[in-house]
């Protein structure tokens, strides 16, 4: 059976998600991996959406979601033990910037949960599934289910 040595697990933060960051932090430690986290802030179309929902007034919210992005990170990576160059908060499409730092990491498994804040209505949630479909690597989704 393979070893793995390199785990990225892939947080949203969603309130059921400690059961994905313990088989993570588990398997890492059943491998003697080395665990890496990433949380990607997802862009949000405040303006310009070309269906008239754009927030009328100019405000920046990016800032802010960036700065409580990294303190939760930072919470959950001295929770997890893990270094802060082994912490990676990205800005964009979810599933492309997990891919994206799991090849330029040489990650050999991402875990993610089933399910967060995008879709319960799927077999899978979109993340997981665009995960699923596009990673070079192994992929875990630890089966969550609705509260
Ligand atoms: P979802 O596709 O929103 O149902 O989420 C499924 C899983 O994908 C979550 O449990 C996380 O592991 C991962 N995920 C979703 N959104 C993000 C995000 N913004 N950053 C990192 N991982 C995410």
């Amino acid at each position: 059976m393979s070893s793995y040595k390199h785990i990225l697990l892939a947080v949203d933060f969603y309130e059921n998600c400690s059961a994905v960051n313990q088989r993570a932090k588990d398997l890492a430690l059943k491998y003697q991996a080395k665990l890496s986290i990433i949380h990607v802030v997802d862009n949000l179309p405040l303006t310009d959406t070309g269906y008239g929902a754009e927030i009328p007034f100019n405000i920046d919210f990016t800032t802010e979601l960036i700065a409580n992005a990294k303190k939760q990170l930072a919470r959950l990576g001295e929770e997890l033990t893990i270094k802060e160059d082994q912490q990676w908060l990205e800005m964009g499409s979810p599933k492309t910037e997990i891919i994206r730092v799991a090849e330029e990491n040489k990650v050999d498994l991402i875990v993610v949960g089933s399910h967060g804040r995008h879709g319960w209505a799927l077999l899978l949630g979109s993340t997981a599934n665009g995960v699923i479909h596009h990673a070079i690597c192994d992929v875990l989704a630890v089966r969550l289910q609705e509260n």
